[in-house]
């Protein structure tokens, strides 16, 4: 039976990092307290639970946060306004534009626009190129979330088979970076059109799954669930992946049987996601301390 890769404990000792660092080191000395600005476009549901976590999580740590909410039909011109204007805010140390965006507004244009030494998330195309040469500036919220657990829990990477079921910006592609380079394992990034995904699954001694929305997909054989006949014996699974079942949030693995294969795996929630979170307030301390130097 596999044992829990429990993402709650190992974000609570990332904020117990941060405050001794805020507490002990850094911010006696400095007049201003790490500042996190979070712009949320649209009434999206979820995205208002995700910015609201992101506003506490922010409290915990004693840094404060500068809330925006802008209309579903805000043009592109405002949020870049908005963004603008945090970038010149000097007591604003960290930018994070909650995704996804309106289909009217280009996400690509938008996340280039942040200042990249604000750019917590690391979406701007400098700080991808940073992370590509080895030199990240931040590291990317999940996918670094997913390297502290493993580190917590003493899951080894060099040298491991890594299967990861996504290619976006937000979690494949940086996921793949930071866990050939830091990580020294052998990555396959898998997708829609990857074959045969079931025989790369098993090979793999971690899969690391986020596909999620399958509410939303309207074609059945395309629902993607990770299965246990795809888990090798003692592999390590990771599910980001966030499905909305009735009124339940679910993984993409089916949980129970996949943790009769599996060594370890993360529950959704309480897995991945509050590691995402702690690593974006590091990203704002690192933001912070910068400014400091
Ligand atoms: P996304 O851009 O929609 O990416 C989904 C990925 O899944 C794509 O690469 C897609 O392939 C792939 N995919 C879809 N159906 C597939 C199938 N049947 N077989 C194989 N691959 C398939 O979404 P995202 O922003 O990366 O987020 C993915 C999930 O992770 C969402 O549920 C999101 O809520 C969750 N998430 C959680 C956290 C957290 O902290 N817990 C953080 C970020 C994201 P193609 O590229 O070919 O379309």
């Amino acid at each position: 039976m596999a044992q829990i890769l429990d993402g709650k404990v190992v974000a609570a000792s990332i904020k117990t990092r941060i405050k001794e660092q805020v507490s002990k080191f850094y911010f006696p000395k400095f007049p201003n307290m790490p500042r996190l600005a979070l712009i949320k476009v649209g009434d999206d549901q979820a995205s208002a639970i995700y910015v609201r976590r992101k506003q506490e999580a922010c409290e915990e740590v004693g840094f404060s946060s500068l809330v925006t909410c802008l209309p579903e039909q805000v043009s592109e011109q405002e949020l870049l306004e908005v963004i603008i204007e945090c970038n010149q805010d000097d007591t604003v140390h960290g930018i994070l534009v909650q995704l996804p965006l309106p289909a009217h507004i280009d996400k690509l244009k938008v996340l280039s626009s942040i200042k990249p030494e604000k750019d917590v998330d690391c979406f701007h195309p400098e700080n991808c190129g940073l992370l590509m040469h080895n030199r990240p500036r931040f590291r990317p919220c999940t996918p670094a979330g997913i390297l502290e657990l493993f580190a917590y829990y003493g899951i080894q990477t060099k040298g491991a088979n890594i299967a990861i079921v996504n290619r976006s910006i937000v979690v494949g592609e940086p996921l793949s970076v930071l866990l050939t380079n830091e990580g020294n394992a052998t990555v396959t990034v898998c997708h829609e059109h990857t074959e045969p995904l079931d025989s790369i699954l098993w090979f793999s001694d971690i899969i690391v799954t986020a596909v999620g929305n399958r509410e939303k997909e309207p074609n059945p054989k395309k629902k993607f669930i990770l299965q246990a006949d795809m888990v090798r014996d003692g592999a390590v699974v990771v599910d980001v992946g966030i499905n909305r079942v009735g009124n339940k949030i679910i993984g993409d693995a089916d949980f129970e049987a996949v943790s009769k294969k599996a060594s370890w795996i993360t529950p959704v929630p309480g897995g991945v996601g509050p590691c995402t979170v702690a690593m974006l307030l590091w990203n704002t301390l690192e933001a912070t301390k910068r400014t400091f130097q």
